[in-house]
């Protein structure tokens, strides 16, 4: 009988090597599921139906793979880091530029230093930094926001530091030269529709459930050019000039041209802690799936699978690799 036992174990393993199969599958064929949580934005920006667009792909393959992927509305990039590190989210939607911040331990990650265990897997839609202004309050560039009331972003945010910079390399100080919000994202269209906001900073790819309802109200709003940047592209590796395409997006703004800003990337992180065939699953899962992930947003028009390996600054999830690597992209 122990013989028999032993045999049939060893025959199990047997198969399974001889499959191929690994890990991840050995335990979905005994049905156990993995369960992750992908850390997004608010709900009317662009993480968080990126978000969904990757746990649907993924759990279609949920019995295959045995990996039940949820998402979960969040602060933005700087609260995802944070919660992928102290183990509370497994996956995350974060700008490029506060990848590198916290794999280099500086901005919002001055005081606890480099986040060591931070992994890039792949870079997605690219977003830019914007102003949007109630045309009646007259905000014509960064200066006129002088005495206005501004939403400058929640702190878990990734764009409050976007807006910070912005305001910097325009000599201004949102603590002494207009009334600051630290808002999240999700509430400032709706103030500016109450004549409670004049004005509002925001990173996000485009189109945006933000911006359009910011602009399809019964108060004007327009998009302000950011200019006088030169100092920040210069100074910072993840900046770049960007052109936010109003007329095409956004019917209702009240511009009549495209407007000047810069801008960063989103990009896709997990922890190290995170073990590798998950994260080469879910690789895997988008990039062999590519032209239908391509499809599950506007704002991935311009995604090839090359350039969704740049903008990358943490090193890269073993499990990513192995894929990247196995198709040649690495
Ligand atoms: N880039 C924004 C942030 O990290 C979030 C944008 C979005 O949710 O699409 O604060």
């Amino acid at each position: 009988m122990k013989k028999l036992m032993i045999f049939a174990i060893a025959l199990v393993f047997g198969l399974a090597l001889f499959s191929g199969i690994g890990p991840l599958e050995q335990k979905a064929q005994a049905g156990k599921t993995t369960f992750v949580t992908i850390g997004t934005g608010g709900i009317t920006g662009v993480y968080y139906p990126t978000g969904g667009a990757i746990a649907r792909m993924v759990n279609k393959k949920r019995k295959e793979y045995g990996i039940r992927a949820t998402v979960e509305s969040t602060g933005g990039s700087v609260f995802n880091v944070n919660a992928i590190m102290s183990g509370d989210l497994e996956f995350g939607v974060v700008q490029s530029d506060r990848q590198y911040q916290a794999i280099q331990g500086i901005a919002n990650w001055k005081d606890k230093g480099p986040q060591k265990d931070l992994r890039a897997m792949f870079s997605i839609h690219p977003e830019t930094v914007d102003l949007i202004a109630a045309v009646d309050a007259n905000i014509n560039s960064l200066a006129d926001l002088k005495g206005k009331r501004v939403n400058v972003g929640n702190v878990g945010s990734g764009y409050r530091k976007n807006a910070i910079d912005a305001l910097v390399a325009n000599g201004l100080d949102y603590d002494k030269d207009f009334h600051s919000e630290s808002l999240k994202a999700a509430e400032a269209p709706g103030l500016i529709q109450d004549g409670r906001l004049d004005a509002a900073f925001y990173t996000v790819g485009h189109p945006s459930g933000y911006y359009k309802e910011a602009t399809s109200g019964k108060r004007k709003v327009k998009f302000v050019p950011i200019t006088n940047v030169g100092s920040l592209l210069e100074k910072y590796p993840y900046y770049a000039k960007a052109v936010t395409q109003v007329t095409q997006h956004y019917p209702g703004a009240a511009n009549d041209a495209d407007v000047p800003t810069f801008g960063v990337k989103a990009t896709f992180v997990t922890s190290a802690k995170v073990p590798d065939e998950v994260v080469y699953a879910i690789t895997k899962q988008v990039f062999d799936n590519f032209d239908e992930f391509k499809k599950l947003h506007p704002a991935y028009g311009g995604l090839t699978k090359e350039n969704m390996l740049e903008g990358m600054s943490a090193p890269i999830h073993p499990g990513a690799m192995k894929y990247y690597k196995e198709v040649g992209l690495k």
